[in-house]
């Protein structure tokens, strides 16, 4: 059975930012999204750069397993930002998050690095499929905190894992259970620290993928956000990827094509 995703993605600035530091991209088989870090720092430069990376993954044949093929992206995405780095002027502070999934038609696999994070809809409901790489997500692990108070908490933003030029940070890894009739989302921080999760399972569900990405957006920016707001939604199909394979680049992503 040759799974393929049928995706959209939807991105705002949001009313507090100047601009949008996150960067997304969707096809018939990888979403990405990496939302940068850092104002002045560069993390549009950080995420459009990781996006366009694994853009690129995304044109080549794929060799061995996904998790092989993720796992490889994210080495070839430390060495670019490295590379860009040792340019200085700023860019040696730059980082990023980094979410992507992937399928070879068989299986799909995951790839974390950070505070943004992966959902799947399926027939028992929403479940978080990624491990916030945050200060107080360790605090909640531990008892320390609950949930509810890491959302409202000020040191939430705190990363202890990102994408950048020196740390050699190491993405979580893992095999997606889901087939045909699950959908998946991918989302910055500005949407999952703003909305609690029965309010994304429902705006997930509304409608086509394209609705349900600009329902959550639309949600999180009524909800406050002061963040960049960025939403990628794929429904899981037994089809193969549509040819040729139509992208659909947000945020970062897009302002750097025009
Ligand atoms: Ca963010």
């Amino acid at each position: 059975m040759p799974l393929s995703f049928r995706p959209a993605a939807a991105s705002e600035t949001g009313p507090v930012r100047e601009i949008n530091e996150d960067a997304a991209y969707a096809s018939g088989r990888l979403l990405v999204l990496a939302d940068g870090v850092g104002g002045a720092a560069h993390g549009e430069v950080a995420s459009s750069t990781t996006e366009l990376v694994m853009r690129r993954i995304d044109q080549r044949q794929l060799e061995g397993g996904v998790l092989d093929v993720l796992a490889a992206a994210v080495l070839e995405t430390r060495d670019v930002l490295e590379t860009a780095a040792r340019m200085g002027g700023g860019l040696d502070e730059m980082s990023t998050t980094l979410v992507a999934v992937l399928t070879d038609g068989a299986q799909i696999g995951l790839a974390h690095v950070g505070d943004s994070r992966a959902y799947l809809l399926g027939a028992s409901g929403l479940q978080r499929l990624t491990r916030d790489h945050t200060w107080v997500q360790d605090l909640v692990d531990e008892g320390s905190i609950t949930a509810e108070q890491a959302r409202e908490h000020p040191y939430r933003s705190v990363v202890t894992r990102a994408l950048d030029g020196k740390q050699h940070a190491e993405p979580d890894l893992a095999v997606v259970d889901a087939g045909p009739g699950d959908r998946l989302l991918v989302c910055s921080d500005g949407v999952s620290d703003y909305l609690d999760e029965d309010i994304i399972a429902a705006a997930l569900a509304e409608g086509a993928v394209d609705t349900a990405a600009a329902a959550l957006v639309a949600r999180a920016i009524e909800a406050g956000t002061r963040d960049n707001v960025t939403a990628v939604v794929a429904d899981v199909v037994d089809e193969p990827p549509e040819e040729p394979v139509p992208p659909v680049l947000v945020g970062a992503a897009l302002d750097r094509e025009h």
